[in-house]
């Protein structure tokens, strides 16, 4: 006889707390418990019975009462996420450096370490240990501190399988990687994935962190729909749909940098002619700019000359960089054009080709689109825009306790 398990009531109690963490973390302003019980349809009691449990494992605090009033015109106690308990941690891998950063859930940054590397053919096994000796210290802080550890992510520049296989990474140079061999994944079981995928996470508003404390997009709401495309040696992207992100029946969804707009184009490292990253990649731009090629061309040196020269009207530096912007639109107006969203965030190194990037991109894919006369898009620039992987990645970690608060709280 098949027996169907009952919802139990540990069961619902976790649902209803990840709901109110939810509610908390998404709303633009603290939130009283009448406000809670009004938007998740909980009763008041059971709604004073779960922030008391909230309150006590330091999820939430409270703040001076009296801001709101309450219909009873009794003053109001507002609830906003605590600060120093819950952290997540995120981890990356890049083409240009790697590094770790931990996040408390009340979107604080509780510390971070980067080491820039020229990451190109890079020994694996070395990358991971060094990683980990960077992790540890942080891990260390946070005992410290006081503050649970409740979950990972790792960011990676390639295709990354739910198993923990890294498929390729063909700017790093490596190839069929199973990722659960290296100590640092035993250690802290992470959760992998594509870095423009988990940067596109760190922009939705309180996805995994209070939205006011700077979590996520100013720009956004938490429901919102927008194209995120990272730009580094190589160019990746993600659609986030309604607040989520669309990642494909195998994980790989949103490769925009592949996206080819020339067939009699430069050969790309996949194989493939006139793909995007090889007119608006870093090491594309450097290279037809004729500043630097081989090795030097992923300098650090070599992309700052770039934006110099560009600055200076260097005829080259425009000519490389007027040819990027063409290939960028001509991708972004197609991939708008499919997946029908109606902002884009353009992250990586292209914010810093100008202030004016985003409206002149803005301008110009406005007047492609095919639905450009009922839905115009926006083309913003992220809000945090330091190591957005790494934030993403954080915020996969905090998820797994948002996801299931009752297994991490003590009692
Ligand atoms: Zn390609």
């Amino acid at each position: 006889m098949v027996t169907l398990r009952s919802i139990n009531q540990d069961d619902l109690r976790n649902h209803n707390l990840s709901v109110i963490i939810n509610t908390i973390l998404r709303s633009p302003s603290a939130l009283s418990r009448a406000d809670l019980a009004k938007t998740t349809g909980l009763t008041k009691a059971t709604m004073s019975l779960l922030s008391a449990l909230l309150l006590k494992n330091k999820v939430i605090g409270e703040g001076e009462p009296g801001t709101t009033q309450t219909s009873y015109g009794r003053p109001s106690t507002p609830l906003s996420i605590a600060h120093g308990r819950w952290a997540g941690m995120g981890l990356q891998i890049n083409t240009d450096g790697y590094g770790c950063l931990a996040l408390d859930l009340d979107g604080t940054l509780i510390d971070s370490a980067w080491i820039d590397d020229d990451m190109r053919e890079a020994d694996p096994e070395k990358v991971f240990a060094s990683l980990d000796a960077l992790a540890k210290p942080i891990e260390g802080r946070l005992g410290e501190d006081n503050y649970k550890l409740v979950g990972s992510g790792l960011a990676l520049p390639g295709l990354v399988t739910g198993d923990m296989q890294l498929l390729m990474a063909r700017n790093l140079g490596w190839e069929r990687i199973d990722l659960s061999r290296f100590a640092l994944v035993r250690r802290l079981n992470p959760v992998a994935g594509n870095e423009a995928r988990l940067a596109a996470l760190s922009q939705i508003p309180g996805f995994a962190t209070q939205r006011t404390a700077g979590g996520g997009n100013d720009l956004l709401s938490p429901t919102d729909s927008f194209l995120y495309i990272s730009t580094d040696i190589g160019i990746g992207g993600a659609v986030v749909r309604g607040g989520t992100v669309e990642v494909g029946d195998h994980g790989f969804a949103g490769e925009l940098g592949h996206a080819s707009v020339d067939l009699n184009g430069p050969t790309c490292r996949c194989g493939r002619r006139g793909c995007l990253e090889t007119y608006a990649g870093r090491r594309a731009l450097v290279e037809a700019a004729g500043i630097a090629s081989g090795a030097e061309a992923v300098s650090t040196w070599a992309i700052n000359e770039l934006y110099r020269r560009w600055q200076q009207g260097d005829d080259k530096a425009v000519e490389a960089i007027d040819r990027g912007l063409d290939a960028m639109i001509s991708v972004i107006v197609t991939a708008i054009n499919i997946v029908d969203v109606d902002a884009v965030i353009l992250g990586g190194f292209w914010p810093n080709l100008g202030r004016d990037l985003a409206q002149r991109l803005q301008e110009r894919i406005n007047r492609l689109t095919l639905g450009r006369n009922a839905a115009p898009v926006r083309v913003l620039m992220p809000s945090l825009s330091a190591y957005p992987a790494l934030r993403g990645a954080a915020s996969v970690g905090l998820r797994k306790f948002i996801d299931n608060p009752l297994g991490f709280f003590d009692n």
